[in-house]
């Protein structure tokens, strides 16, 4: 199975009636690109960047940051780079970075908050990936957005990096391009507006999930509610996907559901332009996309978007096996 899915590596992502997908692959540090570039990545949808936080007993300078991403973008060439903008707090901790004990840590002071607030720290991250961009096909990407002022600010700071770079000489991508994560239930419900404001929209469904259901992620107590395929979490999903395509923007999935085969019609009934998932599930994903038309994705959703419950959902989305094919 394994050395049949290689020889499809090469091959166009492409639907029976001519759908093309990007399929790009979700990455976390330099040595990752390897697996995703012999996958057949067509690029990065999501390059984390908290191990590069993570990693070491104090914050990363910004000499350290450029030549990673540097690196990264040069490798890939002209291939797309996405790189998402500092994601810590929630679950993720830095023991050099005192974050506050909080009740619900998830609510609370994280990810794009905290660039906001440490404005030095964010500005830092911001000149290294802008001055990366010189060097590739990068875009920037912001995490946990849930409001226009949010973008405005962060949007502001991108600004008064490049006037500094500029006045310093220093080379970086003029044009590069920003956009946000949806991840937040409050984001959705104003994609429209979001959508004025951004270069693009990557769809985090881990965190979607999360914060439509009020499941925790992280809790097995729980982890049977956490349902990607809620009524619920469609709609959020159409209506982003929506508002987009509105406003003419490139729209991406890059949480978990964007490598599971089963959820794939419903990015191809809804137009969207790109799945950036695990390296391991880029050809499985390729595999199945081979072999589907848009059109009849397109009804099959028609039916997701008729049910009432999970269960029905999942009777539609569930793979045949040999025999009933
Ligand atoms: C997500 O929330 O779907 C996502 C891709 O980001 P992370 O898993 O890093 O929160
Ligand atoms: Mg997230």
């Amino acid at each position: 199975k394994k050395q049949q899915l290689k020889g499809i590596i090469n091959f166009k992502p492409v639907t029976q009636d001519g759908k093309e997908m990007e399929l790009s692959a979700n990455i976390s540090s330099l040595k990752e690109l390897d697996v995703a570039l012999s996958s057949g990545a067509n690029g990065v949808g999501l390059f984390r960047t908290e191990f590069l936080y993570m990693d070491r007993s104090r914050l990363p300078r910004e000499e350290e940051q450029f030549e990673v991403y540097r690196n990264v973008a040069e490798k890939l060439g002209q291939k797309p780079l996405i790189i998402r903008t500092l994601d810590i707090g929630g679950d993720k901790q830095l023991d050099y970075f005192e974050l506050p004990e909080e009740d619900n840590p998830f609510l609370g002071y994280r990810a794009i908050r905290i660039c906001l607030d440490k404005t030095d720290l964010f500005k830092t991250q911001l000149r290294a990936i802008l001055r990366a961009g010189h060097y590739g096909n990068v875009k920037i990407m912001y995490p946990l957005i849930s409001s226009v002022e949010e973008v405005r600010a962060a949007n502001g700071l991108l600004q008064a990096c490049k006037d500094e770079l500029r006045a310093e000489g220093v080379p970086y991508a003029e044009d590069m391009k920003a956009g946000i994560m949806i991840e937040l239930p409050a984001a959705v419900l104003i994609a429209d507006m979001l959508a004025e404001e951004v270069d693009f929209f990557s769809i985090g469904t881990n965190d979607l999930i999360q914060f439509t259901l009020a499941v925790d992620r992280m809790n097995e107590q729980i982890s049977h509610l956490y349902e990607p395929y809620h009524p619920s979490v469609l709609r959020m999903i159409k209506l982003t996907v929506e508002a987009a395509k509105r406003q003419g923007i490139h729209v991406g999935v890059c949480g978990e559901m964007a490598g599971d085969i089963k959820a794939l019609p419903i990015w191809l009934a809804l137009d969207v332009d790109e799945l950036s998932m695990s390296s391991h599930s880029l050809l499985p994903v390729k595999e199945r996309l081979l072999s589907l038309r848009q059109q009849e994705s397109r009804d099959l959703f028609e039916r997701l978007m008729r049910c009432k419950t999970s269960a029905e959902i999942h009777e539609i989305v569930k793979l045949k096996t040999a025999d009933e094919q």
